[in-house]
């Protein structure tokens, strides 16, 4: 190479040092007259009319003499770029001044860099808006943004299933919200890649800017958009950071409104961009390392950023640019919207409402421009908006949507997939859409197997919101306003070993408490149709039934010809860790098990699983049919519930973080004697909050204040029991440590301000 420089340049006492390169070669080349940088590409993955692209946008930016962007340096015959034989290999190659200063990747950031960078982006920007090459104008590759959808190619590249949907959602986010709107944003060459190793700083200032391999004609606001990503890896608020660059630059070439609206989700293609070719290239090429120096970071950066809100995004960007924030209606006038076509029988939580917008897997985000933590919410089992789910759904809606009297693929696919959870007795099941609907059906069905009509119920048990299910409900027929338990019903009393009569959890309660419910089975003046349980009570406070509870009674049941059923549509689909039904834990088969809530992530979803005797005798009664029930829709949405489930492994999941949750309860009750239980398995946790442990008497104005509390810290819970002094955490199941961690350490406060001003 050295005779080479020497001959084609004229250089001489010449060193030479390989630079990084992205996907060509880079060599710093240290001369008597000064240092050069030549570069080599391949004629395979190199363009000639790209390179000779790039050399015109540099000699164009250099019609006024400046230190600020590399200058195309002439070989010896005068011509910027030539084809040799460099080391054995025919290469295109061309050499630039070299220029000096540190990269920004290697100083520490401040207000004036990042001042200094949006203004050299616009000063840059203004000055290319008179360029158009052709080369670069045609050019879609995966580094454009607005041409993304070709990264889709890479996902499967990214190895864990739960990146590879958050990286998913942007995808599907970016269509929804940008897509629509890309043709109206005003276009124009810009450099596209100003990271923080191609953005060189001297005192304290963005001094130039080098690798004009990305060039692109593309929507202006891409520019903005990567310089972000990058520069904003490590940042603890990086919208704040974000908005210095967009202000200095705005001052210089003013942003328009359109821009700003969708610069929170091109930020994330960005990022989204380089994760998707950091995958690829580690599968492909390994050795590259600077391909994917900066995965770490961006992987951190796209993780913190659907805990914003885009619409605080956005109105810190136009804040950034002087306009107003993005008028929202007051709360007051929705309630009030609302109660002028709804019921007052529609309650609200929070005295405070709360008026949401969006959501992304644990997050919520309000109008205002708040996240909230979800640690409450468990029909979106898999995550709000998870991608594959929104997808799954939109797909089917756009091919086929019918009952279940045609014939159609999808029915036996979900069906089979859900059985296959089961036990093998458990192999015939009905779709309908909601729990309810469920528990109404199981009722059904047992009544017109057995021939009887009395049940058997739980103390404080909720199972929906059909007349049937309002009177197997105590949780609503014993409420102060309710209608009172009918006749056929039987209740048994809660096998509860934190509040009841028997405490001891070792086998000897749940017995104790079974011996009480089968004097009530025997002494039943007729035979009884169904008895009906949560494993764990959730409306009661999320009460686990005493250990070898359901053993006893079960087999009771059988005897007098009913059916055992059980409701898991609070603690199905793997929430509780260890098990992947609720009943599971009782060491007992039920005869019919009835879903929903998660089954449909939000879909509206229910389910009766029984067994083929059951069913069958179930279809000698009047014919059995729902409108929506399993239609193809619904089927496809379940189907990719299950598949979410088992990719990322989410009952592991639930089992890892939920102990991990707990611990940490425990731990605060070590320290607070109002906590007076912590109970639940997996990510299915109450906390009873207690006036005094000993008399264990309830305290509902503090667990209502402590709900309050974490509301007002963007943290959602709720309370429940019969009390309303248990506090309840079910979120969905992409729910992290650190999101665990950040609940636990905010009632830690809620708790310790609370005691300092009894
Ligand atoms: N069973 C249980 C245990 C429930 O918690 C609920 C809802 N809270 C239902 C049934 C009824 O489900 P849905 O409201 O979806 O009809």
């Amino acid at each position: 190479m050295n005779t080479l420089l020497q001959k084609e340049f004229g250089f001489h006492e010449l060193e030479i040092k390989q630079l990084n390169g992205y996907d060509n070669e880079n060599f710093l080349i240290t001369t008597d007259s000064g240092k050069f940088v030549f570069k080599t590409y391949s004629e395979t993955t190199g363009s000639i009319a790209l390179v000779e692209a790039e050399n015109a946008a540099l000699l164009f930016l250099h019609r006024e003499e400046n230190n600020l962007f590399p200058k195309p340096i002439p070989f010896s015959d005068g011509s910027l770029i030539k084809t040799l034989k460099v080391d054995g290999s025919r290469k295109i190659c061309r050499a630039l001044s070299f220029l000096e200063g540190q990269f920004s990747g290697e100083v520490s950031h401040t207000k004036t860099l990042f001042q200094s960078l949006g203004v050299l982006l616009a000063k840059m920007n203004l000055k290319l808006q008179a360029f158009d090459s052709e080369a670069i104008r045609t050019r879609e590759w995966e580094w454009g943004i607005q041409h993304l959808h070709l990264n889709k190619a890479y996902l499967t590249d990214i190895d864990d299933a739960g990146d590879r949907a958050l990286v998913t959602y942007f995808f599907q986010q970016f269509e929804e919200n940008v897509s629509p709107t890309l043709h109206l944003l005003r276009r124009a060459t810009i450099h596209n890649d100003a990271n923080e190793w191609n953005v060189l700083v001297n005192n304290g200032e963005v001094s130039g800017l080098i690798d004009f391999g990305d060039l692109a004609y593309s929507p202006l606001i891409n520019e903005l958009a990567v310089a972000i990503s990058y520069a904003c890896f490590d940042k603890e608020n990086p919208i704040e950071w974000a908005s210095i660059i967009l202000k200095s630059y705005h001052e210089v070439l003013a942003l328009e409104e359109n821009e700003i609206a969708v610069l929170y989700y091109l930020i994330a293609a960005r990022l989204c961009t380089s994760l998707c070719n950091a995958a690829h290239s580690k599968k492909t090429n390994p050795d590259n390392k600077y391909a994917f120096g900066s995965e770490k970071q961006a992987w951190n950066l796209l993780h913190r950023w659907i805990c914003i809100n885009p619409i605080a995004a956005e109105n810190s960007f136009r804040s950034a640019i002087g306009l107003a924030a993005l008028s929202v209606k007051s709360t007051d006038e929705m309630v009030e919207e609302r109660l002028e076509v709804l019921s007052p029988a529609l309650t609200l939580t929070y005295s405070k409402p709360i008026v949401l917008s969006r959501s992304a897997f644990q997050y919520m985000y309000d109008v205002y421009g708040n996240t909230y933590l979800d640690a409450y919410n468990n029909i979106p089992h898999v995550g709000h908006s998870h991608p594959l789910v929104v997808e799954a759904g939109q797909r089917q809606m756009a091919k086929l949507n019918t009952n279940t009297r045609y014939l159609n693929d999808l029915l036996p696919e979900y069906a089979n997939k859900l059985l296959s959870k089961f036990p093998d007795t458990l192999n015939r099941v009905f779709l309908v859409n909601s729990g309810s609907e469920a528990s109404d059906l199981a009722i059904r069905i047992a009544r017109t197997h057995s021939g009887h009509n009395n049940i058997m119920v739980m103390e404080h048990g909720y199972h929906g919101h059909t007349q049937t299910d309002i009177d197997i409900s105590d949780y609503k027929f014993s409420n102060k306003v309710g209608q009172g338990q009918k006749d056929y019903i039987i209740k048994a009393v809660i096998p509860d070993t934190y509040r009841g009569k028997y405490t001891s959890d070792n086998g000897s309660a749940g017995k104790a408490y079974a011996k009480e419910a089968l004097d009530q089975i025997i002494d039943s003046d007729e035979p009884i149709a169904a008895f009906i349980s949560e494993p764990i009570l959730g409306c009661a406070g999320q009460v686990p039934l005493a250990s070898g509870y359901l053993q006893e009674i079960y087999p009771a049941i059988r005897q007098q010809g009913g059916l055992c059923i059980s409701d898991e549509v609070q603690t199905g689909f793997g929430r509780l860790g260890d098990y992947f039904w609720g009943y599971e834990a009782q060491e007992v088969v039920p005869d019919i098990v009835i879903i929903g809530k998660p089954m449909g992530n939000g879909h509206p979803m229910g389910a009766v699983i029984t067994t083929q005797e059951i069913a069958e005798s179930f279809s000698e009664g009047v014919e059995f049919f729902s409108s929506f029930g399993g239609n193809p829709v619904s089927c496809a949405i379940g189907l990719s519930v299950l598949n979410v489930i088992e990719a990322e492994n989410l009952q592991e999941a639930a089992n890892e973080v939920g102990s991990f949750y707990k611990s940490l309860f425990i731990d605060l009750q070590k320290e607070f004697p109002c906590i007076g239980d912590v109970r639940g398995s997996g990510l299915f946790i109450g906390v009873e909050i207690v006036k005094n442990r000993d008399s264990k008497e309830p305290d509902s104005n503090l667990a209502g204040h402590i709900k309050n509390e974490l509301r007002d810290r963007f943290i959602l819970v709720g309370t429940d029991g019969p009390h309303d002094s248990v506090l309840k955490t079910k979120p969905p199941l992409c729910f992290t440590k650190a999101n665990a961690q950040q609940v636990v350490d905010n009632i830690h406060e809620i708790l310790d301000s609370y005691y300092a001003n009894l």
